[in-house]
């Protein structure tokens, strides 16, 4: 080993970013408003400060370029924050390829992932304004693992609704949660109508964010104490997540580099926005770069979605975005990424995408282990099976790269670590995992309209 397989580039703790980039008044045009499934009209302000505390509903429609992060909230970021950047020598040599890879180590916060960027903040916005509890959703654990280690922090109760495959088969997520501090439920489950509902129609029903949500969200409508804490679909999350190409800019300004491809796993899109929303006005202004969101092809909403009008939730209650969606009553196969199985992408994301400025790869789950496998021996980091997505990319990218003989910078999101992955590695490893193809049929079921205007 001539050369360490890793390189770091480190910032200074006061470097840390005091302000969130907000992309909304940089954007070619507004995101549409989310719309009132009963009226069909934009949410009224009530409405969304029934659901989020106040501060967020406010950041959600804001104009403002930066928006201050609060004291108390820096004083937690300081836990881990800065996060490093890496070179990642050992993979470009592997691959061949004169590209330089980069990427943004978010699995150093102690919850694994990104996600602590925005729980943090949503915990301490509610506390700040008396809300009891938050109540969220989660997938494979991760945003529940941040939000109940945010709530503990901040000191607010947090309730999570668990999608049911994950809560059963994954269970070590679950007690971390608990860990924490918060109470975890599976979903759907016996305690909410619309949970109650589902179960009814199918006693094995795996569940999905889009069950969750659903419960998530009849919870906090019937108590007054309780808000709704969003994992990414949001405006004010992608706000949050900011951080991450804010930091990654000047890391990479220390080494002399600009990217030519950003490159992110997506599931809603908030570490795809969190690193790539830094640079979207200076790719508008003309710059060449590439911002390349990695998904799976068992729940392909960017490459397999259409861009329309469609519920947030499975149950048809929650509010409606304009997004690139397959279907709110789409129900992913239980990949093990199932950080990445929610069946729309942020409004952002979707913006992004309808204006042109994203680009879209999917890849079967097997393609996907193979490349994070790969990064682990490489590297010894072993990534959690989203962020091998971005990796899968990343692989693709350097060898076209390679074949145009071109010395481009790529910059990834490593979103979290996959410590707590490791039964799916285990599959990977004994050759047990199953690609599935995208169910042709959900996804024709789930196409028809929902009859609000396009
Ligand atoms: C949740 C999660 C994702 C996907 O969510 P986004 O909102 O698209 O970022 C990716 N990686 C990890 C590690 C996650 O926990």
């Amino acid at each position: 080993m001539k050369q360490a397989p890793l390189a770091r580039i480190d910032l200074p703790v006061d470097r840390i970013p005091d302000r969130w980039y907000n992309v909304l008044p940089d954007l070619p045009r507004a995101p549409d408003e989310l719309l009132d499934p009963k009226s069909g009209k934009p949410l009224s302000q009530d409405y969304l400060e029934r659901l989020l505390p106040r501060a967020l509903a406010a950041q959600e429609r804001s104009l403002e370029r930066w928006i201050s992060v609060p004291d108390e909230v820096a004083a937690g970021y300081r836990m881990w924050r800065p996060t490093p950047v890496y070179r990642a020598h050992a993979l470009e040599r592997e691959l061949d390829t004169p590209a330089e890879i980069y990427f943004k180590y978010e699995g150093e916060s102690p919850s694994g992932s990104h996600k602590l960027n925005s729980a943090l903040a949503q915990a301490y916005y509610a506390k700040q304004e008396g809300v009891r509890r938050l109540v969220t959703d989660t997938g494979a654990g991760q945003w529940g693992t941040a939000l109940a280690l945010a709530g503990a922090l901040m000191g607010i109760e947090v309730t999570v609704y668990m999608v049911r495959a994950s809560y059963h088969h994954k269970p070590g997520r679950r007690h971390l949660m608990e860990t924490f501090g918060a109470t975890v439920l599976p979903s759907p489950g016996e305690f909410t109508n619309v949970g109650r509902f589902f179960l009814n129609e199918d006693p094995d029903h795996p569940g999905s964010e889009a069950t969750a949500v659903s419960e998530a969200l009849e919870v906090v409508y019937s108590d007054p104490e309780s808000r709704f804490a969003m994992g990414a679909f949001a405006n004010h999350v992608l706000l949050h997540q900011t951080l991450i190409g804010l930091e990654a800019r000047e890391q990479l300004e220390l080494v002399d580099r600009e990217p030519d491809y950003l490159v992110a796993s997506l599931g809603c899109g908030s570490n795809m926005g969190g690193l790539a929303l830094p640079w979207v006005s200076d790719k508008l202004n003309g710059r060449d770069l590439t911002i390349l969101a990695a998904e799976p092809e068992a729940c392909p909403t960017l490459t397999g979605g259409e861009y329309r009008w469609d519920f947030a939730d499975a149950s048809g209650t929650g509010p409606l975005a304009r997004t690139y969606t397959l279907g709110h009553d789409f129900v992913p196969p239980p990949i093990h990424a199932g950080g990445l199985r929610y069946h729309g992408a942020a409004p952002l994301a979707g913006l992004l995408r309808a204006e042109g400025l994203l680009d879209a790869i999917a890849y079967p789950q097997n393609e996907v282990f193979k490349a994070g496998s790969l990064f682990a021996r490489l590297t010894g980091f072993l990534p959690a099976p989203e962020t091998a997505h971005a990796i899968r990319a990343v692989i693709d990218v350097a060898q076209e790269c390679k074949e145009q003989g071109r010395k481009a910078t790529i910059l990834f999101c490593y979103s979290g670590h996959g410590l707590l992955d490791l039964g799916a590695y285990g599959k990977f490893n004994a050759g047990e995992l199953q690609d599935v193809e995208t169910m042709a049929e959900s996804l024709k079921a789930a196409s028809s309209e929902t009859g609000v205007p396009a």
